[in-house]
């Protein structure tokens, strides 16, 4: 089958021949219809500091996909052959406190697919039952391939209640983007979303974020007047990984307000503790989905009308991966979904 493999400890991605998997005991193979470009995939292809630590070459890339089961093993009996399934990029130990607790999210020993496992930028994939997540048969295949950030973005927005608080999403990428339009659609009052790029201030407007805005034109405490706000935000969501974004975002919350990380900074960053503490702030960090709340409650919120089809801006062959990291690298796109059916 053909596969995207990071064969070498270098920058880039190579197309070849791998031998097809088979489904061992209580697994699936699962034919790859379309997949999302994650930044993750990115770092790995660019093999930036933290890929070249993260990641052991050879191997098959790519976490974000849809599929359909083409082959089951032995003692599966939850899934048949042909259903419509994506698959959750993290594989526990089982064994664990937390897994033993069935706390799976949380589990220390997690294995990436894709990563450190064979991943999906492939013709076929194999993985155990226990990280499958079978979708609904009305769900639209190009916003099946893209569960895995909209499960980041779900997460994140639901850590904390958001029906009729005010909350600041800082950074417009496509998970911060999917996160605004997660609480605007689950009852938030005011919703406001910041970045430093215009086009993707302009894609979150395009999904229904009208409070988008350039930090670098209007400051927010600007966007809070405008607003009619007087007393912070409730709810914040980082995800942007930048340390002025969450520095401004601990300076404009409201006392008691409440934020989950998701962005990844790339290193320490300071941040002034005296506004945490006398604005008795909570921060909790957030990583990847809850196993399987976070599915459940996407796939609800589809059913409930939710739409982050605009999300995605750009579709291409897998033949063409070199042009959709251009395109991530310039990072004017929303996701980038490969089409594995040609
Ligand atoms: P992305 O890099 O596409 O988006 C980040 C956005 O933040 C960009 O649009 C950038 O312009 C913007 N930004 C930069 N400086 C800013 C500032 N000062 N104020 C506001 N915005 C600013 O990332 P994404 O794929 O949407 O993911 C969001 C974040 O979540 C990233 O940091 C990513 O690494 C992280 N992430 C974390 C997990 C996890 O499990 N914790 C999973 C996936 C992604
Ligand atoms: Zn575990």
């Amino acid at each position: 089958m053909k596969a995207l493999v990071k064969t070498h400890a270098e920058k880039g991605l190579t197309l070849q021949d791998v031998p097809e998997p088979k489904a061992g005991s209580r697994e699936v193979v699962i034919k790859v219809e379309k997949t999302g470009v994650c930044g993750t995939d990115l770092h790995i292809y660019n093999w930036d500091e933290w890929a070249q630590k993260a990641v052991k070459v050879p191997n098959i890339i790519g976490h974000e996909f849809v599929g359909r089961i083409v082959e089951i093993g032995n003692d599966v009996v939850d899934f048949s052959l042909g259903d419509l399934v994506s698959g959750e990029g993290h594989l526990v130990c089982g064994h664990c406190r937390n897994c033993m607790a069935g706390r799976r999210h949380l589990c220390r020993e997690t294995r990436g697919v894709g990563v450190n496992h064979p991943g999906c930028f492939a013709e076929y994939i194999t993985l155990p039952v226990t990280n499958l997540w079978e979708h609904h048969g009305d769900v639209d295949l190009e916003v099946a391939s893209i569960f895995d950030p909209f499960g980041n973005a779900v997460h994140t927005a639901f850590q904390f209640p958001c029906v009729c608080e005010d909350v600041l999403v800082t950074g417009a990428g496509p998970i911060g983007i999917m996160g605004a339009a997660v609480v605007k659609h689950a009852g938030a009052r005011h919703v406001v979303i910041t970045d430093v790029n215009p086009k993707r201030l302009e894609l979150a407007r395009r999904l229904g974020i009208e409070h988008a805005f350039d930090v670098r034109e209007t400051s927010l405490a600007d966007v809070q007047k405008e607003l009619g706000m007087e007393e912070g935000f409730d709810v914040g969501l980082e995800m942007s990984g930048n340390p002025q974004a969450f520095q401004d975002m601990i300076a404009n919350m409201s006392h008691g307000g409440k934020i989950s990380m998701l962005g990844i900074p790339s290193g320490p960053m300071n941040i002034d503790w005296n506004q945490v503490i006398f604005s008795m702030l909570t921060i909790k960090g957030v990583y990847g989905r809850e196993m399987y709340e976070s599915w459940y409650q996407m796939s609800s919120l589809l059913r409930a009308g939710l739409d982050i089809k605009p999300v995605i801006t750009h579709r291409m062959d897998y033949k063409d991966f070199e042009k959709a990291f251009e395109v991530m690298n310039a990072g004017d796109c929303g996701k980038v979904v490969l089409d594995w059916n040609t």
